[in-house]
């Protein structure tokens, strides 16, 4: 067991908590943190609290943002037609990556997954639908990761969204079922978004 001092102990067991981080990783971290600069350790300190304190959710469209709208919803040149549903803030910085997409987002904050006790109130729906009946939107592209879960999501936005005047499609399946969005390259994402398909 380590014999660290308290304050870089308890470092160590913050750092541990982070997912994908073991144990002797964590150590690996803090002592790097304790040999480098002093301003260069505390930078990151600094990164973590202003993350924490300027980063919100976009009122329009759940992605982060430090103002109440974010970049894509502030931008009046997104085609204001089209709405690309995600379930993460990272699956939408993939789809921008390919650089494939110029319509406005909808992040879910998660999908629907009821052995893991997410249900759909707890999700950004109502705000969806709400976008949606007020909205002047031609097609809604489904994007949710290609999963049991996120294709249940899907289904269960589309039924959400069947009493409006939209087209409802989901990504084509480059993306091989059961991957993830957040790690497909963005030629796969672009091929995804241009074949795209009626759900
Ligand atoms: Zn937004």
């Amino acid at each position: 067991m380590s014999s660290h001092a308290g304050a870089v102990s308890q470092l160590v067991d913050r750092l541990s908590q982070l997912p994908g981080i073991g144990r002797k990783s964590a150590e690996r971290l803090a002592f790097h943190l304790l040999r480098v600069r002093e301003d260069e350790a505390l930078a990151l300190a600094d990164a973590i609290r202003r993350v924490r304190t300027d980063v919100r959710y976009c009122a329009d469209c759940y992605n982060l943002s430090e103002k109440e709208l974010c970049q894509i919803c502030a931008d009046p040149k997104r085609d204001q037609s089209r709405l690309c549903v995600v379930e993460q803030p990272r699956d939408l910085l993939s789809l921008e990556a390919s650089g494939a997409y110029k319509g406005l987002y909808h992040v879910l904050l998660g999908r629907i997954a009821p052995l893991d006790g997410v249900t759909p109130d707890q999700l950004t729906i109502d705000a969806l639908v709400d976008r949606v009946r007020t909205g002047n939107f031609s097609e809604i592209i489904m994007a949710t990761n290609p999963t049991v879960e996120g294709d249940g999501t899907s289904l269960y936005l589309s039924n959400q969204l069947a009493e409006f005047p939209v087209e409802i499609t989901r990504l084509a399946r480059g993306i091989t079922a059961g991957s993830v969005l957040e790690y497909a390259n963005r030629e796969i994402i672009a091929d995804a978004l241009t074949g795209r398909q009626k759900l």
